[in-house]
Order: structure tokens, then sequence, then C-alpha cells
């Protein structure tokens, strides 16, 4: 069913394809079976406090490596995830995988910046997460200050009182907790106060025009004051250009994410982004100097 030409080729997972309750199983069997093969890997895209040198977190994004397809993006097998339990197996894997690879990091004597996991909504009410992620940290023996979690605005919304305990739960254990795709949620102001969040990111949709639209500077602008005044720390994702960036700066933001500092990375990549922990060890590394 792929479509002709260019990126449309390993679109296996068309939308159509959803709707249609036989199709979708097999898709939800190609993922299990991508799950026992490991075909699934992360890729980190740095987020940066106002230049390239600071690197002050990641965020783990999932890549399916598919035998046939190639690397398939998380756009076209999410989604069919969500229909079913495979969401959480898939997000049990991505937080394994990422703790998997900051204890690596760890036992290189590579300072370790914090890592954000993009949670289903699904997973984040199911019960299974809170567990889970204790378990985990126990496991690796790292602390839930090394953990992010992003969550879009939709669930929140839905299921606001789950969602304050799980919150709450994840909160003490030092994980932060990020709005991803601020503002294109049907916001309720409300909801803000009531949970306990750290980072409102703002969606690459209003920054793409920031610095040249009026709305999209304004949006930026209000979602950027809105966060200070709530005392969140803002990040604005998909920064590709510089004009971008000194609206950004203008505006007050200072964390960014996007092409124009890093695209996502293999995990080797971000080796050389860490500072080691050691500062003798420091000065004889010829790749710091
Ligand atoms: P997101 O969490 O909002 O991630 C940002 C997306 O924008 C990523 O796409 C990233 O590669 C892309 N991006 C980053 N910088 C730029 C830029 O400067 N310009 C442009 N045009 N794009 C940029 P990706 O990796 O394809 O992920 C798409 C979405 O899939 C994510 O959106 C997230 O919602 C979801 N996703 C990714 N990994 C996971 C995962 O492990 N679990 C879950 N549940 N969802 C995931
Ligand atoms: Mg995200
Ligand atoms: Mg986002
Ligand atoms: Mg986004």
């Amino acid at each position: 069913a792929a479509k002709e030409g260019g990126r449309d080729n390993y679109k296996i997972f068309q939308p159509y394809m959803a709707e249609n309750v036989t199709k979708s199983a097999t898709y939800e069997r190609l993922i299990k079976i991508g799950l026992a093969k490991q075909q699934f890997h992360l890729v980190y895209q740095p987020k940066v406090f106002r230049s390239k040198d600071n690197v002050i977190a990641l965020e783990a994004l999932i890549r399916w490596d598919h035998p046939q397809q190639g690397i398939i993006p998380p756009s076209e097998f999410i989604p069919i995830a969500e229909e079913s339990n495979l969401i959480i197996q898939l997000g049990e894997m991505v937080i394994n995988q990422a703790l998997t690879q900051i204890r690596e990091w760890i036992d290189q004597d590579l300072t370790p910046v914090p890592v954000a996991v993009n949670v289903s909504g699904k997973h984040l009410i199911s019960d299974e997460l809170v567990p889970f992620i204790k378990q985990q940290l126990v496991l690796f023996s790292i602390p839930g200050s090394l953990l992010e979690i992003e969550i879009t605005e939709g669930v929140l919304i839905e299921d606001i009182e789950s969602c304050i305990n799980v919150l709450e739960e994840l909160k003490a254990l030092d994980i932060s907790i990020s709005i991803d795709d601020f503002g294109t949620g049907y916001s309720s102001l409300n909801y803000l106060k009531r949970l306990p969040l750290d980072i409102l990111k703002i969606d690459q949709s209003f920054v793409e025009e920031c610095h040249r639209k009026d709305e999209d500077t304004e949006i930026c602008a209000t979602i950027i004051n809105l966060a200070k005044n709530l005392n969140l720390n803002t990040i604005a994702e998909g920064v590709e250009t510089e004009g971008q960036l000194n609206t950004l700066l203008q505006l007050g933001c200072e964390v960014f994410q996007g092409y124009y500092f890093y695209k996502p990375l293999a995990a080797n990549k971000i080796s050389a982004l860490l500072t080691l922990t050691n500062p003798t060890d420091r000065d004889e590394n010829p790749r710091l100097n």
C-alpha cells in the first residue's frame, strides 16, 4: 500500500488502515514481532540553554528499524500502538532503553543530563507506569532527577483526577514533567494550576513563523509569560533558524530544541557532547581541548 515517491515509500501505516480492524490487527502483530526482535531503538535530541555548547537535557525519540521498510518514524506506528495495550509495552521498552543508556554514560564517567521520554496518555493513567519506573530506577540505580516525562495536553484534560495522582507520584520520585506540544490541545488554564508541572514546551507550529507572523509572536509571548507567572520553565521546540531563535530570546525563552542546534542523534554521537565527571580526566581528554 506504499504510495509512489519519496518519503511516502516507507509509510506502511496509512491513517485509513487504522479504521480497518483487520489491518490494524495485522500491524499490531508486526509491532509485537518488532518488540520481540528488538527492532526499536532510541535517538536523542539535545535540549540546550541558549547555545549549542550548553546541552542541559535530551529527549529520547523512538525509531523502528524495520528489516524491509527501513527506519519507520513514530508518527506511523505510535497511533496504532495506542489503540491497544502495545503502547504500554513500547513505553516500558523506551524507559528501559533510556535508563540503560544513562547507566552506560555514568559507567563511562560521563556526566549524564536528564533524559525526557514521551509517555502516551493511556500509559500515564494505566496504573502500571509508576511501579514500572520505580522498579527500573532501582534496577539501574539511577536517581529520578535524571528522568523527565513529556505528555501532551489531551490526556490531562480528559482525566485530570487520575493525572494529578500519577504526576504527584512521579514528582515524589524527583522526575520532571513537561507538557509537550503546548498550545495545540484545547487548553483549559485551570488544569495548569492543578497539575504539578515543571515545563511548558511551546509547540513547533507556533515557533515556525514566530519571527515574522504577529499572531505567532504573540502566542509565543503569551505562553512564555504564562509559564513565568506560574513558575514554570519554557522550552521552544522545532527551532530551525537564527531568526526564530532571536525572537524567542527576546521574548524571554532560554531553552531550545531544534535542527538549528541539533537533530536527533544516535547515542554514540551524544557521548561527545557530555562532559567527563572527573575534572582531571577532563584535562587529559583531547576531545574537550
Ligand atoms: P514530539 O515529542 O513533539 O517530538 C518532536 C518531533 O519533532 C520529533 O519527531 C523530532 O524529531 C522533530 N523535530 C525536532 N526538531 C525539529 C526541527 O527543528 N524541525 C522539525 N521540522 N522537526 C523537528 P519524531 O521523532 O518523528 O517524533 C514525532 C512524535 O512522535 C513526537 O513528537 C512524539 O509525540 C512521538 N514520539 C516519539 N517517540 C516516542 C516515544 O518513545 N513514545 C511515544 N509515546 N511517543 C513518541
Ligand atoms: Mg516530546
Ligand atoms: Mg513536542
Ligand atoms: Mg511536536
